[in-house]
């Protein structure tokens, strides 16, 4: 292939305007990222050697190195993992092969500091390089393929990178980067060694760079950074030396690894900026025994709702590598914890099929969702501390590990809840621990902060249920009709605004022994919150309409299923219920808005027989468009629109007339 100039993907050439206009504060950042990559490659070469061990060479050794010219001002990052062809070079480099990436691009606002937060959560990998580089320089050759189909690609970063190819015998890829002449200072093996210590410690492969020593230097005061000796008089050795610990963290002890560690591990294994929220390190013993080093993330990834979303477990074997996006390793509720599984009992062979029958992998998989599940129920048990005494006049003891973990919950759900909420219907082991965790906003809490738990202790005298509400909004939900007898008995509900409630909710009939009731289903049953005057006088009510009920349902035989009175109205003339095992008019708003199917059951209307309007109905005139006015007046307070929107301007103008 003689040398050809090619175009970035749009998304890319965006990203590359961002990643120049130095949108990260911190930008030795990119070294960890270009380690990372390097690492990634060599694992990958691993595990495909597993089976084709011609895949070594003559190099089983499998290392990064670090080199500096300081008279050409370049850096070079150079791996003998698994390389890549000219083809790859140009798919990998040039393209974002992630999904959702064009979306994601499309919520860039043009403002930096907005925009920086984004592009930390979606990661910028291989393009970080340009933060410190004007120039790359990539030299690869793909592992099993001939010295000839070696391939050069450079870029400067802007629209376009030129590929050829090339005679190199090396197998793996060198980075090299002509660095910015702001950015020298990584001309300095001082320099590069402390970022790598900071950044890659403990990443399994060995990092090495050259040695240097003195000429002719002579040591004046050992105390000073560069031991007091005059400076320039530092030469290469030809001999090299490994430069990071080069054991994976997770085969350490826990004793020996630092907070600050564990966190940048973190990030180079999730390709996040932000520190983890929490994360929980264990060696399990039993039948089967493996490492888990999990991490909670701070942040959603841009890409949390992909249905297609990758699992964020790394799966090793023994410390060999085997996959990415394990996804047998974590239920998908879970999708959003990040680590390390090292098992011992797999084989280096497992692929993904036999993953998905191995007992070994059930049991991990079952091992690693508790252990999420108490670092969640961890968190939110010292999201808040009571520092009041209680009545005997005893306060909690809160120590500065569990003041350290205050609002951390809070954070949590507001990233993860919803995600979360899809275990009630995915996982029914562990339902109830899961129903405890959740959260909700309330008529007496517009914080997403009522559990079931604090709900129950508030309970009236003689509520028998735990009502909820789903809506679009909290604005919506708030000020729905349907809340209006609750309001005005004080009985809190539960407002739900998630998508996935409606569905989660299905799947969770009770807390703790509490039926859970929505206010949009079936008929209102207060139970023992009515008291026998109320009972009656809607026994009454429903008595003295039926003849008006029979009327309203012939003329709207083709909008509701059935038309009765109710009483959990009290300001407004009428709401739509569902039927008890009905899908709300919501959830079946939301399907078809979604273009999926829904089942076209009618909805109820219910009326206020104490409401003028309602009471007018009778013997007036207008009482055909009247009626439709106030199905599709129930249908408007509920977010919803009418089915035909002009015939019921028509009705209303024509009365206002
Ligand atoms: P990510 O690592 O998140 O996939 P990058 O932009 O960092 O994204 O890299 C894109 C792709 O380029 C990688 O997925 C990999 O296929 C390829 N790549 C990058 N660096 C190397 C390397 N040192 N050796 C082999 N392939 C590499």
């Amino acid at each position: 292939m003689s040398k050809q100039t090619l175009s970035f993907q749009a998304e890319v050439a965006q990203l590359l305007h961002l990643v120049t206009h130095s949108l990260y504060s911190n930008q030795e950042i990119f070294l960890r990222e270009l380690i990372s990559n390097a690492s990634d490659a060599c694992d990958k070469l691993r595990f495909e050697a597993l089976n084709n061990n011609a895949l070594y060479e003559d190099a089983p050794n499998l290392e990064v190195r670090v080199s500096f010219d300081k008279d050409a001002k370049t850096l070079t990052i150079q791996d003998n993992g698994i390389g890549m062809s000219a083809q790859e070079a140009i798919d990998h480099l040039g393209t974002i092969a992630k999904s959702g990436t064009k979306d994601f691009m499309g919520k860039l606002t043009g403002d930096q500091k907005a925009d920086a937060q984004l592009i930390g959560q979606f990661g910028v990998g291989f393009y970080s390089g340009f933060i410190v580089a004007d120039k790359i320089t990539v030299e690869s050759r793909r592992a099993g393929l001939p010295a000839s189909e070696g391939v050069r690609w450079i870029s400067s970063g802007s629209g376009d990178f030129e590929v050829e190819t090339l005679e190199r015998p090396a197998r793996g890829t060198s980075v090299t980067l002509h660095l910015r002449p702001e950015a020298d200072e990584y001309l300095s093996a001082w320099k590069l060694k402390s970022v790598i210590a900071k950044y890659s410690d403990h990443i399994s492969l060995p990092i090495l760079m050259e040695k240097e020593e003195w000429k002719d230097g002579e040591l004046i005061n050992p105390s000073d950074e560069n031991g007091g000796r005059q400076p320039g008089g530092m030469v290469k050795t030809g001999e090299w030396e490994t430069v990071n610990k080069a054991s994976a963290l997770w085969t350490r002890p826990k004793k020996d690894i630092t907070e600050e560690q564990y966190q940048e591990f973190y990030k180079n294994i999730a390709h996040d900026h932000e520190n983890p929220l929490t994360w929980a390190h264990n060696r399990v013993e039993g039948n089967t025994e493996y490492t888990q080093l999990l991490y909670i993330p701070a942040k959603a990834p841009f890409d949390l709702w992909n249905r297609d979303k990758k699992a964020g477990i790394k799966l090793y074997v023994k410390r060999v590598f085997i996959m990415d996006d394990a996804e047998a390793l974590m239920p998908s509720y879970l999708r959003f914890v990040k680590g390390v599984i090292d098992s011992s009992d797999l084989p280096l062979n497992v692929s993904r099929e036999l993953l998905q029958e191995s007992r070994d992998v059930r049991a991990i998989r079952e091992g690693s969702t508790k252990r999420v599940l108490s670092m969640l129920e961890d968190l939110a048990k010292h999201d808040k501390h009571d520092t009041t005494p209680n009545a005997d006049g005893v306060t909690d003891v809160v120590d500065a590990d569990d003041k350290a973990k205050e609002g951390k919950y809070t954070q949590f759900y507001a990233e993860f809840g919803a995600v979360l909420k899809e275990g009630l219907g995915e996982d029914f082991g562990n339902r109830e621990r899961l129903a405890k965790l959740l959260r909700f906003a309330s008529t007496s809490s517009d914080a997403v902060s009522v559990s079931f738990a604090d709900y129950k202790a508030r309970m009236k005298e003689g509520q028998e249920a735990i009502y909820y509400i789903t809506a679009d909004t909290l604005a919506a939900a708030k000020n729905s009709p349907q809340l209006e007898v609750f309001k005005k008995k004080g009985i809190e509900v539960l407002l739900m605004t998630d998508r996935v409630d409606e569905w989660a909710l299905n799947y969770l009939h009770d807390f703790d022994g509490t039926p859970l009731q929505s206010v949009a289903k079936g008929a209102v049953d207060l139970g023992k919150l009515q008291d026998e005057a109320e009972k009656k006088a809607a026994e009454e009510a429903a008595e003295a309409f039926k003849p008006l009920l029979a009327k309203l349902k012939e003329a709207l035989k083709d909008k509701a299923e059935d038309v009765r009175v109710t009483s959990r109205l009290v300001d407004s003339p009428a709401c739509l219920v569902v039927q008890d095992d009905g899908m709300s008019t919501q959830l079946a708003r939301m399907l078809k808005q979604a273009g999926q199917q829904a089942p076209d059951t009618k909805p109820v209307l219910e009326v206020n027989p104490e409401h003028a309007l309602v009471k007018k109905l009778d013997g007036s005139v207008h009482f055909h468009d009247l009626a439709h006015i106030l199905f599709d007046q129930a249908l408007l307070a509920e977010g919803g629109l009418p089915e035909d929107p002009a015939a019921y301007v028509r009705r209303v103008n024509a009365l206002l007339a």
